[in-house]
This record gives structure tokens, sequence and C-alpha cells, in this order.
């Protein structure tokens, strides 16, 4: 991991800078950057990342003033993220507060999610696991629901209580001068309840951080840059609630043998001069192993390009297969006996003017 950079300018603040600039700052910063406003986009993501890195930080006022003294080495890494589920879920509070805009005050009553948060993946294919289509497995790093406790994030035996501080509304109100501020309860975390003894598996989370097999079934045709949703695959929801959904961003691995140009396929094949000039059949030996002939018309020349209709990838918005595009190569001998150097000439003769196409 490369060296971090100064929380403080992460977030385009100053020593000086108060909680709420601070907080501005970083909620600026998570607008712009948020994963759902940039699906696929890493750069973003790590950006996120950084700057809630940073605001969780500069947010605490002990964790602030002892990076203030000490910097980074002074937090020991302890301020880390695994991952995007662990942020979200960390500042989950606050995002529904950013996203959502109910203040204090609003007519809306904040409530605690209904379900687990999404979760991203990317997953690479070959180009014949894109071609034929199917169920794979694919490999997701991420929160799953915990075993201890089954995603309650209660110790087994013990339960989740009403919170006893915002009687189990989730919010706490306090006054400052004439004004009533509204925040999320910090004993529940804003959602009213609260666990008397936290699962010691997942530490009250109900959730770990684990790599999990997941079955997705792939379109055939399924090209680099799209994106599958698995309903229910993605973070475990809170205290029972259903699990949020997992989206797949799909990479199909650049091919050996074949190009890939929307539904069409392109590949090269050779063939000698003789079948270039008197027709012939080549046999192309498909991503999926299947054999496609195609067909060599008589006085083929080098790199013409024969299109074999509806031999291409399958086309995922309507029916049918996009195009087998091949392009040829004639090859020319290098060795040559002395009876084939004789026949050569021959041939030449015979043909004259005839052997070179017209320009
Ligand atoms: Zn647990
Ligand atoms: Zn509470």
């Amino acid at each position: 991991m490369s060296e971090k950079r100064d929380f403080y300018l992460v977030l385009s603040v100053t020593r000086e800078s108060s909680d709420d600039e601070i907080k501005k700052a970083y909620r600026q910063a998570a607008l712009k950057h948020h994963p759902d406003r940039n699906p696929g986009d890493k750069g973003a993501e790590e950006k996120f990342k950084e700057a809630s890195e940073a605001y969780a930080v500069l947010s605490d006022s002990e964790k602030r003033a002892t990076y203030d003294r000490f910097g980074h080495a002074g937090l020991n890494g302890a301020q880390s993220f695994d991952g995007m589920g662990d942020i979200l879920s960390h500042f989950q509070d606050m995002f529904s507060d950013f996203f959502g805009g109910s203040g204090a005050g609003g007519g809306r009553r904040k409530r605690g999610p209904d379900r687990g948060q999404d979760v991203r993946v990317e997953a690479s294919i070959s180009l014949k696991d894109a071609l034929l289509g199917g169920k794979h497995e694919i490999l997701v790093s991420g929160a799953a629901p915990c075993d201890t406790c089954l995603g309650s994030g209660a110790e087994p035996g013990t339960k989740t209580e009403t919170c006893n501080q915002c009687h189990g509304t989730g919010q706490v109100t306090a006054q400052r001068g004439f004004i009533m501020f509204s925040s999320p309860c910090a004993r529940c975390r804003g959602t009213g309840q609260y666990l008397p003894s936290p699962c010691k598996t997942c530490r009250g989370a109900g959730a770990v951080e684990r790599q999990r097999k997941v079955l997705v079934a792939i379109p055939g045709g399924i090209d680099s840059g799209q994106r599958l949703r698995v309903p229910r695959q993605g973070m475990p929801g809170p205290a029972g609630l259903p699990a949020g959904d997992l989206y797949v961003d799909i990479e199909v691995e650049s091919d050996e043998r074949f190009e890939r140009q929307g539904a069409d396929l392109g590949t090269r094949a050779s063939i000698s001069f003789a079948e270039a000039a008197l027709g012939s059949k080549v046999e192309i030996k498909m991503p999926d192993d299947t054999l496609v002939s195609a067909e060599v018309q008589p006085g083929t020349q080098p790199n013409a390009v024969i299109v074999v209709r509806g031999q291409g990838m399958p086309r995922l918005d309507r029916h049918g297969r996009g195009d087998l595009h091949v392009a040829v190569n004639v090859r020319v001998p290098t060795k040559l006996s002395k009876n084939a150097k004789k026949l050569l000439r021959e041939l030449e003769n015979e043909l004259g003017d005839a052997a070179s196409p017209e320009t």
C-alpha cells in the first residue's frame, strides 16, 4: 500500500478547521466519490475510502488530537477499513442523513435501514464462459452473515433490547440556545435497538468479513463493463431483515485467438495458396471448442475477410448471434524441392498475366 496522505489534505481542510467544517468537507467528498454514484470507478472508490478514513479520525476529538501530535504513526493503523461494506456500515447513519436529507425537525421520521447494504464485486470470466453463459461460482470478499449469531449480532442465548437512551426511537434531541438538535443515538447508533451482550465473533455487527462463493447465472453474450444483479446476496440485513443485493461487474478476459466487437468475433486462419486459388473450406475452432466451417471462395486474396453469419457471440438484447469474421492468411511455401520449383515455373508460364489480380 502506498504512503498515506495527510488527513487534512485529503479533506481539503486545515488544522484549525472546526468539526462542522470537517463534516461538511467530508459530506462533499462522500457525495462526489460515493460508489453508488460512480459505479465501476476504482479511483472514486479509493478516494471515497481515503476520505472516510480521514473523517473517521478527524471527527473523533481523541483520535484527532493523537493524529495532530503523532501523525499516522500515532494511530497505529487503527483506523482503516477492510472494504466498502465496512465503511458504509460505519457511517450508515450519516449517509442516510447525507442522501436522505431528513434533517432535524424534518417531517419524515428517520428510520433504520430496512435491508442490508448492496455489495459490488468484479468478476473475470473467459470468452468461452461469455459465449456459453451458465451458472458460475463467483468469489465475493466482504461482509457475510456471522455464523455464530446468524446475523443478529447478539451473543447466542441473548436478545437485543430496546435502547433505553432513546427509548427505541434511534434519535436523541439536545437543546443549544433556542434550537433543538436531533441526532442519531450514540448508544444504539440510531437503530433503536441495543445489544447487551454483543456476539463475540462479530462484535455485534451481525456480519463478518470473509470470502464466500455465490452462484451467479451469466447470460450468454455478456460483455465487459456489464453488470449483473443477484438479489439478496449483498450485506446481511440488520437483525433479521433481508440482505442487500450483490452487483457483479463483469470483465471478459481477452482471448489469444479471438477478438470481440460487440456480438461479432474476429479470428485468423491460414490457408495454402492452392486453397486460396482453388477455393476450399477452413474449420475454425470456436472458444467453446465447437467447429465452424468458413467457405473460402476461389481466388481469395491474402487478408481477405470471410464473414460467417450468425456464428459470433449471442446477442443479449435480442435473439440470434453476431457474425464470425475470419481474416485469411495465405501461406507461401518457403522450402521448395527441385520438382516443386519446376512445377511452379510451369504454372507461372501457364497462368501468364492472369496470375496477378487486377489492380
Ligand atoms: Zn455474530
Ligand atoms: Zn438509542
